[in-house]
């Protein structure tokens, strides 16, 4: 056993699963650029406040999931960032970003850092990508994040995914909600567990949330937060299920859906997928009009986002089958080495081909050309180029196709002509 480990709950990501990542982040860069936000990169650390506000103090994260620390003893207390929404408007507010456009839509990928009980599809710094529309309140700003957020999942080809989605009303809404809430769990005040108890008094809508088996039927039969909406806030939901019916993005009503975060109101929603056991969900968000003032905002910030897990969002597409197909772009093109007096001819060679965009290995081991070829192999080199005495006096070059074996002479131009065409790198794919 190595000396030293990953901490608990981290985790390495080698190069084949990388390549995964970095197909995922292009989806959603391009997707992000489609709908027209740009993209933001916050720091990972922040003061420990910013989040007790932005997130609330009765959640989950705030109460026992930060990773705080004081980097010393006079200094203000920080913490690793356990989500984006709180930054991204700290940093909007910080830099005025309303004051030089009335708009803002912003998209970020990072990590995030939870100190929850590591498992499957849960760790402790994990990463997420996500959108912001910040400036507009309305249901066609909400339906636009939730269109983009499930174009991706679309594009990545995840199927079996459930939209689902709330609304949580305005302040006035949920006051008389909060109020109906204690009024019912107040009796069974008894058998609910420590949380719970807490939450009663603080943040009763997070009742709901709760995971304890021994309190779902008390759930179940709790008010629903619909029941007390206001005419506006019913009709603002409606709007948002009608665009949706519109782009016909399949979606459930969940009343009981409150979300963990305090920030939030009017619609929020929820994505999971089968494939992922008890940590299902893969992704979610909503509206927080309210996160502004509550960060020391004199004026509201409309604000609408959603978060994506990426890990999560891996697993399913791993169950699904979906990056068996995915195949180079490009070819690849090992050279190898006949004689290891020619060895730096080649690497001139390399070179070249590198130059004219060729993605292109060399053995700089000094290896036989048998353990070269074994290398080509084990690394699906698309073609393999031999440099020998005779081809470096004729200046013409064996191109092996390792698919087919095929071999063609060519010259070094058109080697380069024909490795640069879109046809070879389609042949390559077949
Ligand atoms: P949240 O910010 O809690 O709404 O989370 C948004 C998404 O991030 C979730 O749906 C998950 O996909 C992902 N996520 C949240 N916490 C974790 C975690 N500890 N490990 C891995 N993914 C997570």
């Amino acid at each position: 056993m190595p000396q030293y480990q990953a901490v608990k709950g981290t985790r390495d990501i080698f190069p084949e699963e990388a390549a995964r990542w970095k197909y995922v982040e292009g989806v959603v860069d391009a997707l992000a650029s489609l709908y027209g936000f740009s993209e933001i990169r916050i720091p990972v650390f922040e003061y420990t406040e910013l989040f007790r506000r932005g997130i609330g103090s009765t959640t989950d994260i705030v109460g026992k999931e930060m990773f705080t620390f004081q980097p010393d003893p006079k200094g203000r207390s920080l913490t690793l960032r356990p989500e984006m929404t709180a930054g991204v408007m700290r940093a909007a507010l910080q830099h005025n970003l309303l004051a030089s456009a009335p708009v803002h839509k912003l998209y970020y990928t990072g990590e995030l850092f939870r100190k929850e009980r590591p498992q499957a599809g849960r760790q402790r710094q994990f990463s997420q990508f996500g959108a912001e529309l910040l400036g507009v309140s309305s249901p066609a700003a909400v339906a636009e994040v939730i269109t983009m957020m499930m174009e991706v999942f679309r594009s990545l080809g995840l199927q079996g995914l459930k939209l689902r989605i709330n609304s949580l009303g305005d302040t006035d809404d949920r006051l008389r909600y909060r109020c109906a809430l204690q009024d019912y769990f107040s009796p069974f005040h008894d058998i609910l567990d420590d949380a719970s108890k807490e939450r009663l008094e603080k943040n009763p809508l997070r009742i709901l949330d709760s995971k304890n088996p021994a309190l779902q039927e008390l759930i179940v039969g709790a008010p629903k937060l619909y029941d007390y909406l206001n005419p506006a806030s019913v009709q603002d939901f409606e709007k948002v299920l009608y665009y949706l019916d519109e782009r016909n993005i399949a979606y459930e009503i969940d009343y009981r859906l409150v979300r963990g975060l305090d920030y939030y109101c009017n619609t929020a929603f929820e994505v999971t997928s089968s494939e992922l056991g008890a940590q299902d969900a893969i992704g979610g968000g909503g509206r927080y009009d309210g996160l502004a003032r509550e960060l020391g905002s004199s004026v509201d910030v409309a604000a609408s986002g959603f978060a994506v897990g990426m890990e999560r969002l891996l697993i399913t597409m791993e169950k699904q089958g979906l990056f068996d197909a995915l195949t180079p772009q490009c070819p690849l093109v090992y050279v190898v080495v006949q004689q290891q007096d020619l060895a730096d001819h080649a690497l001139q060679i390399t070179c070249r081909l590198r130059n004219a965009a060729i993605k292109t290995e060399i053995d700089l081991a000094a290896r036989s050309m048998k353990a070269q070829m074994r290398e080509a192999n084990r690394i699906k080199a698309s073609y393999a180029l031999f440099v020998g005495t005779t081809e470096k006096a004729t200046g013409l070059y064996a191109l092996k196709n390792l698919s087919t074996s095929e071999q063609t002479m060519l010259s070094l131009e058109a080697l380069l002509e024909f490795l640069c065409e879109p046809t070879a790198n389609g042949q390559l794919q077949s």
